[in-house]
């Protein structure tokens, strides 16, 4: 629990990569500096394959319009937050910030500890809604099943309540962790899949070998400041 909350603070308070805009003198009238002005928008950018450092994979230069920058490749544009941000992944309304290059690996653990803390949750809960039954039933031999259930439920009525809860949480909050195991192990964002990008050859450049060497990538990359 403790845990959790230190992870999901550790998300929310972390830069996840933002790259800082800029505003130069004529940024209304929507002229280029001049180191910019000689730059061909559509000029391809080669980036290394991991997979195979001979066959580099080209990337257009983007141009945020907004923060007047050329972005790097996996960077994106986050319409709440109003910045480009670095491996971007999303968004995240719960935690109200994005989700990228620098906190994604503590959201990734943010979200393992929520799925074992709910796991826990909910089998308490089922167990004890067990007990009460098998007790009340015990009590009240000719009672049906469900006439047992109702007097459980009237009878505790919060330990229902947290039940359902977190049945409830449960199914999200697994079906969240599977998608972000899955896509952790393809090496891709959640944009990236969403947008079905590198669901062929040729992969994703930044994909590893194997899942082991994205999980090690995600978990134990150290972030520069
Ligand atoms: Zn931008
Ligand atoms: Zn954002």
């Amino acid at each position: 629990m403790v845990a959790s909350i230190y992870l999901c603070l550790l998300t929310a308070t972390t830069d996840p990569g933002i790259v800082p805009g800029r505003c130069w003198e004529g940024y209304v009238n929507g002229i280029l500096p001049g180191k910019y002005k000689n730059v061909n928008k559509k000029a391809k950018v080669s980036y290394p394959q991991v997979l195979n450092p001979n066959s580099p994979m080209l990337f257009q230069f983007k141009f945020c319009e907004t923060c007047f920058i050329f972005r790097p490749p996996r960077t994106s544009h986050c319409n709440v937050c109003n910045n480009c941000v670095l491996k971007f992944d999303h968004h995240c309304i719960w935690l109200g910030t994005c989700i990228g290059k620098r906190n994604y690996r503590y959201f990734n653990l943010f979200i393992w500890h929520l799925t074992i803390m709910i796991f826990i949750l909910t089998a308490m809960c089922i167990t004890n809604l067990s007990v009460e039954h098998r007790m009340v039933q015990e009590r009240n031999p000719e009672e049906s099943r469900l006439a047992v259930w109702k007097q459980v439920a009237s009878s505790y009525p919060l330990s229902y309540i947290c039940g359902l809860v977190a049945v409830a949480g449960s199914i999200f909050v697994f079906g969240l962790t599977g998608f972000h195991a899955y896509i952790t192990s393809l090496g891709l964002t959640t944009q990236e899949k969403l947008a079905k990008k590198y669901v062929r050859y040729p992969w994703s450049p930044f994909t590893y070998a194997s899942w082991r060497e994205n999980w090690t990538k995600v978990l134990l990359w150290k972030a520069k400041a």
